[in-house]
């Protein structure tokens, strides 16, 4: 394994794990350590004005104690590094991968701070969304958003299994994520507020007042949250970048995650879907005894699901995401009212968990696997 960084780390805020990442990690044995370190997730609900607009419970899915997983990228990666390191895979870090090169039917890789790999049978590329491997397609989205990690707070009275969210029209967007407590003992949570991109360096130069004024009055509950930010660099601005590699093969390589395919946040599916990506590829290089064929395998088993959620996060993005005055009038007159009729309740379940259009089923997993192997966490 090649990574950038001197020491191994991880960047960002929260994320959400939803019933598809977890049966994978479960798969791998790993899904009690993130249950624990994580936080139970049932509900996401998101207010505009006095309506509430999404309201989807995991429950809905009608399987049984079905819940998403709301977690520091910390614990996520010190889980999965920590696996990684009892595997005994050999892990070179301060090399940036800058290209690859093919040798016969194996693939060489070049780095920044010169020099070349030895000869590989396949090269996984898992360098996410700004792969030097892939090649350049899709485009940067207008908007982002500013993330910082923070103390559960219970006076800002909201439920500690939901993910709650404020929006105004589509250009106002404020969410809180519980988190869990990580390795500690202290319940954290993650807070994210929609900026476009190019009003970024206007945010950074007016103050931090001006912003956490404006977020208060939409949303006035989170000022125990708010209270928390003293200085802009708690806050770390993403951009995101909606891409598909449409052919994410080549001879000895493979683009899994975010190198493959990448989206915006709006639906938490991407790094579920890079662990589905993983788990596809672990099982082709299993079954085959041809390494040369194992990425076509894995693709196939992928690529319909694939295929799906980048489709969906592009329509639903700029309906939280976005300047239109109209996509946002829908969200709330339409979408929102017909979303608590059945059988949209269930719809909406499966379609924020990550279950549409069946990616476990080729993949050999079932979605109790999840939850049959530790007791319901807290
Ligand atoms: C703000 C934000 C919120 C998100 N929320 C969610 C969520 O709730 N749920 C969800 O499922 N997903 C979420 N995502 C998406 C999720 O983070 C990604 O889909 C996931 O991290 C992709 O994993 P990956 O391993 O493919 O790539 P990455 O996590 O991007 O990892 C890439 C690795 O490659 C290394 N690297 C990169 N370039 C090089 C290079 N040239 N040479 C060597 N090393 C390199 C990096 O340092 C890193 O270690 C969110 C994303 C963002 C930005």
């Amino acid at each position: 394994m090649f990574e950038r960084f001197p020491t191994p780390l991880p960047i960002g805020s929260g994320l959400m794990l939803q019933p598809t990442g977890l049966a994978v990690l479960a798969a791998m044995g790993l899904a009690e350590p993130i249950v624990r370190q994580g936080q139970r997730i049932d509900h996401l609900h998101g207010v505009a004005g006095a309506r509430t607009v999404l309201d989807v419970h995991y429950q809905a899915l009608g399987a049984p104690r079905q819940f998403g997983v709301g977690i520091h990228r910390s614990s996520l990666f010190s889980t999965l590094f920590e696996a990684v390191s009892s595997a005994g895979i050999s892990l070179h870090t301060g090399h940036t991968v800058v290209g690859s090169r093919q040798l016969g039917d194996q693939r060489v890789l070049q780095f920044a701070e010169a020099g070349e790999s030895e000869p590989f049978g396949l090269v996984v590329d898992a360098l996410g969304a700004r792969s030097t491997l892939a090649p350049p397609v899709g485009r940067e989205l207008s908007y982002g958003a500013l993330w910082a990690s923070l103390i559960w707070s219970p006076e800002a009275g909201l439920d500690p299994h939901t993910l709650s969210q404020r929006y105004h029209r589509s250009n106002v967007m404020a969410g809180i994520l519980p988190t869990g407590v990580g390795d500690g003992t202290e319940q954290q949570a993650a807070f994210f507020w929609s900026l476009r991109a190019d009003a970024h360096t206007a945010w950074r130069e007016a103050g931090l007042a001006p912003w956490k004024a404006r977020v208060a009055r939409h949303w006035p509950a989170c000022s125990p949250y708010l209270d928390q930010i003293s200085d802009a660099k708690q806050l770390t601005f993403a951009r995101y970048a909606h891409r598909t590699v449409a052919r994410p093969f080549a001879s000895a390589l493979i683009h899994l995650g975010d190198a493959w395919h990448s989206a915006s946040p709006q639906l938490g599916q991407g790094a579920n879907m890079a662990l589905l990506d993983a788990w596809a590829l672990a099982k082709a290089v299993a079954e085959t005894s041809d390494l040369a064929s194992a990425p076509q395998i894995a693709v196939k088993m992928r690529k319909l699901h694939v295929a799906a959620y980048q489709a969906l996060t592009w329509l639903f993005t700029p309906i939280y995401q976005s300047d239109s005055r109209v996509l946002p009038l829908l969200r709330d007159w339409l979408m929102g009212p017909l979303s608590k009729l059945w059988p949209l309740t269930a719809l909406q379940a499966s379609l924020v968990s990550g279950l549409v259009a069946e990616p476990l089923r080729p993949l050999g997993l079932k979605l109790d696997l999840a939850l049959g192997e530790f007791p319901r966490p807290r």
